[in-house]
């Protein structure tokens, strides 16, 4: 064989960034123990602050968590954007706003008091500005959701980007998940839920155990809301009252008239 016949491809550059968040998110693909030889026999990380030292700006996928609540983090993100041929979302934070958005719900001065107690003067200068998705600032090509995301949605969308095909991540309701889980609806226990509108992929997993669906996945595309509606008021609820729940993760897209 000829020794230029013995060239490998050069492996793609991948990154990960990290802006307003708990960074959970890039821990679960850190997590990914049994597929991480796998993964780094096919890419190259050029920058991954929470598991290596070297920071490259040579990448061609980035993916991208936390949102942006600073001034500073717009023109962070806008230079990633610049760089990365693909830009992925990974996690609510980043591709919903996530929880960062609930401080928009309140006057800055009174979310500094409940963070900070009687330290909030000390904080008053801050560079804070209302939370938001990523998407409110750059084109994002994908979007991994979760709070956190799943490993196997993390696996599945890298796989398909290096295969050059786009992620296939649900576009239907939680409560498909659920009903595939044999769980019994929590409307029947006397809860609310808003897994009929939620984005599913999450194997309903908080139902599973216990709890109700908090919409952490973000909205399906097109959310049948006439006919969560109707589920409601056969239970005595209103749309507005439950899609308040949405608040907690989904707080940007239901207020972002108001930014
Ligand atoms: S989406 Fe949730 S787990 Fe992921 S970084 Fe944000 S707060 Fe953390
Ligand atoms: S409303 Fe909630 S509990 Fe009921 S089926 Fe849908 S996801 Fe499950
Ligand atoms: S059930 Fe709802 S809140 Fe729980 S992980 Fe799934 S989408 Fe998120």
């Amino acid at each position: 064989m000829q020794p230029n016949a013995m060239k490998t491809r050069a492996k793609p550059k991948v990154a990960f960034f990290s802006f307003t968040c708990c960074e959970g998110c890039q821990l679960q693909a850190l997590s990914c123990e049994d597929e991480l030889p796998d993964i780094l026999s096919l890419v190259d990380i050029v920058n991954f602050r929470e598991a290596i030292d070297e920071k490259r700006d040579d990448y061609e996928i980035a993916f991208i968590e936390g949102s942006v609540s600073r001034t500073q983090e717009i023109e962070e993100v806008k230079k990633i954007r610049e760089k990365a041929k693909v830009v992925v979302a990974l996690g609510a934070c980043s591709s919903t706003g996530g929880l960062n958005c609930l401080k928009n719900r309140f006057p800055m001065q009174e979310a500094q008091k409940v963070v900070y107690g009687d330290k909030a003067k000390k904080y008053k200068h801050l560079d804070t500005i209302p939370a938001r998705p990523i998407d409110a600032v750059i084109h994002v090509d994908y979007y991994i959701h979760g709070c956190p995301i799943t490993k196997s949605e993390f696996l599945h969308a890298l796989k398909s980007l290096l295969l050059g095909k786009k992620p296939d991540i649900p576009n239907y309701p939680v409560c498909v998940d659920c009903k595939m889980a044999g769980n019994v609806c929590v409307f029947e226990k006397g809860m609310t839920c808003v897994g009929p509108v939620t984005r599913a992929g999450c194997s309903a997993i908080c139902v599973t155990y216990g709890c109700v669906c908090w919409g952490c996945r973000g909205l399906v595309d097109n959310p049948n809301i006439e006919a969560h509606e109707e589920t409601l008021k056969r239970y005595g609820l209103t749309v507005d009252g439950v899609l308040r729940s949405f608040d907690l993760y989904g707080g940007w897209e239901r207020h972002k008239e108001n930014k």
